[in-house]
């Protein structure tokens, strides 16, 4: 058999395969952002949704019934399960982390050390540099004031729910580095105005319970803290 013939028997049974067979047709129902587990960075998608069909000679015949949508990448091509929409952003974990920043700063100067300056500026200070460029000591007093006159029955209470709604989506996806830093800006604001005070304490313990951090692990870091570089 020269060459020639064999080539042309593969090109008739490679275009055989592709004439009969099953062949899934793609229609894009929705899309969005998302990171991209494949190839590892915030990029957009479509939402597809597929149909399978039997096709003989070219011709669709009988549907074999639907697939799973699925999200495909934009850069890479890749498809996903609607499990790859759980891993936030990159984006979204900024603002997230802005978020978080933001909460336990409120909780611990709610705890104690609104009074002081010093505790003030260092929420200031921790706020910023999470994002809020913008943040200033007016504004976290104005919005104490409006938290503290919103509790009127059980501040404590309140306080951990809110910071409990905005570290927990948060926690799963942070190294331990990274949640145990949180801890730490929150720990500095409390230590701005002298050693903790009980109810700071037990904001900084409600931080590293959202924060699913162990309890030995937040009584070393708190202790870190204090200690002078
Ligand atoms: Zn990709």
């Amino acid at each position: 058999m020269g060459d020639a013939t064999r080539s042309r028997d593969q090109r008739a049974q490679r275009s055989g395969l592709r004439l009969a067979g099953v062949r899934t047709s793609w229609h894009t129902v929705d899309d969005g952002d998302f990171f991209c587990p494949a190839c590892g960075g915030d990029r957009s998608y479509r939402r597809r949704a597929g149909r399978r069909r039997f096709v003989l000679l070219g011709v669709p015949l009988l549907s074999r019934g639907r697939v799973a949508p699925v999200l495909e990448c934009a850069a890479c091509h890749g498809h996903f399960g609607p499990e790859a929409l759980d891993h936030p952003t990159t984006n979204r974990l900024a603002l997230l982390l802005r978020d978080a920043v933001h909460a336990v700063a409120l909780a611990v100067l709610t705890a104690g050390g609104r009074e002081s300056r010093a505790a003030r500026e260092a929420a200031v200070h921790s706020v910023r540099s999470a994002g809020y460029t913008g943040c200033t000591e007016e504004q976290l007093v104005t919005l104490l004031a409006a938290l503290a006159a919103d509790r009127d029955s059980s501040p404590s209470v309140c306080a951990e729910i809110e910071l409990h709604e905005a570290l927990a989506p948060l926690a799963p996806h942070l190294a331990p580095a990274g949640r145990e830093s949180l801890l730490l800006h929150g720990a500095r604001i409390a230590l701005a105005d002298g050693p903790y005070c009980a109810a700071e304490r037990e904001a900084l313990e409600a931080v590293g319970r959202s924060l699913r951090l162990e309890d030995e692990d937040v009584d070393r870091l708190l202790a870190q803290a204090r200690t002078p570089h």
